[in-house]
């Protein structure tokens, strides 16, 4: 099989409320790539407020794409380690990861495609179907507020809910979260955000303020480049730290688990390097007992999840775009199940591309 051609565009797709008043849409860069068999992989990459999207585009198109014309897009392996060695001027982080993710998406679309298997059975199944976990909470919302989409969830069988801290003065979080444990009760795991806001000592006053609220994890606590500052809170504070998901390819989240800067690790399938990274990455912390609940994109997330023996939660978040996808995941009792379709499963739906393509 040869890849004979990759057409490539951007979708502008608005968010629903409440995720709308922090990023009014999301882009993503697709990449559809054609082989002279007939079989089309959907590769794309998802840029949260559409920051960097044009640049991803011009790297995807330049760098990328003719690489791969003429290739046999079932050697994906191959073709991953031929985009990762191509470039020796940038690292890969960011912009180049983000359009690496993409055509190994695609890659993987095509090999499951071509031998009509859901990828989860091509990567070695574990599990049927993945807890979700609800993820909302902007820092400008209520507890009411907070508790409210909570609720919304749990009414689909969520038992995990996970909210924002990081506000300027940080005791107003730390009565927050009490809040909402006091209203939630205790048969919800609750999970925290800060979302790279504070510095280590006020991370790690709020992390032991908040010992008796019994949350599931603490996450990303400062900025996602200093990982020894991470480590430190992890080393100081009782409760789980998760981070990972501003972290690109095995080569970060090695320096993470090296690090020992989390127990919960959140690897982003567009930012981290596609399926090819993602199962990397699931791996190498399985052999630390490391666990992997990946950043956002549950659609393809779930499948990685049901094929890995460390995954814990797929996350799942409030606002995110209605109408995009032709068969959308959804919630049942609490799970996502993998899609059962050939390659990934995922399409968008023919109104979405007409209506949302620039
Ligand atoms: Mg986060």
């Amino acid at each position: 099989m040869k890849i004979t051609a990759i057409k490539t565009s951007l979708m502008k797709v608005p968010n629903e409320q409440p995720v709308a008043s922090y990023y009014s849409h999301v882009t993503y860069v697709v990449a559809r790539i054609q082989t002279d068999a007939g079989i089309e992989g959907l590769g794309y990459t998802m840029l949260m407020g559409g920051m960097g999207a044009e640049s991803v585009l011009a790297y995807l198109e330049h760098n990328l794409v003719p690489l791969m014309i003429g290739e046999n897009p079932l050697q994906v392996g191959r073709l991953w380690n031929k985009m990762y060695d191509n470039d020796r001027g940038l690292r890969k982080k960011g912009i180049p990861v983000y359009a690496i993710s993409a055509i190994d998406i695609g890659l993987w679309d095509i090999l499951g495609k071509s031998m009509d298997r859901p990828l989860h059975q091509i990567f070695g199944q574990h599990v049927d179907k993945v807890p979700v976990y609800g993820s909302g909470g902007f820092l400008s919302y209520s507890v009411d507020q907070v508790v409210k989409e909570a609720q919304g969830f749990f009414e689909k069988g969520v038992r995990h809910y996970k909210f924002k801290i990081g506000r300027p003065d940080h005791m107003l979080d730390v009565k927050k979260v009490r809040d909402v444990r006091k209203a939630l009760g205790d048969k919800v795991e609750i999970l925290v955000d800060a979302n790279q806001r504070w510095d280590v000592a006020t991370n790690v006053r709020v992390g032991r303020a908040l010992d008796d609220c019994n949350l599931f994890w603490y996450e990303e606590p400062v900025y996602a480049d200093n990982i020894a500052q991470c480590a430190e809170v992890a080393r100081q504070i009782p409760i789980p730290v998760a981070t990972g998901e501003n972290e690109y390819t095995r080569y970060g989240f090695r320096d993470l688990i090296e690090a020992k800067a989390a127990q919960y690790l959140n690897p982003d399938i567009h930012r981290a390097g596609g399926f090819t990274a993602m199962m990397e990455i699931s791996h190498l912390a399985a052999a630390y007992d490391a666990k992997i609940a990946p950043h956002l994109v549950p659609e393809l997330s779930v499948t990685v999840l049901a094929s890995i023996p460390n995954g814990t939660l797929v996350e799942v978040l409030a606002g995110s775009p209605v109408g995009l996808w032709q068969d959308p995941v959804e919630i049942v009792a609490g799970h996502l199940l993998p899609p059962t379709r050939p390659g990934h499963g995922m399409a968008f739906s023919k109104d979405a591309v007409k209506k949302y393509t620039v």
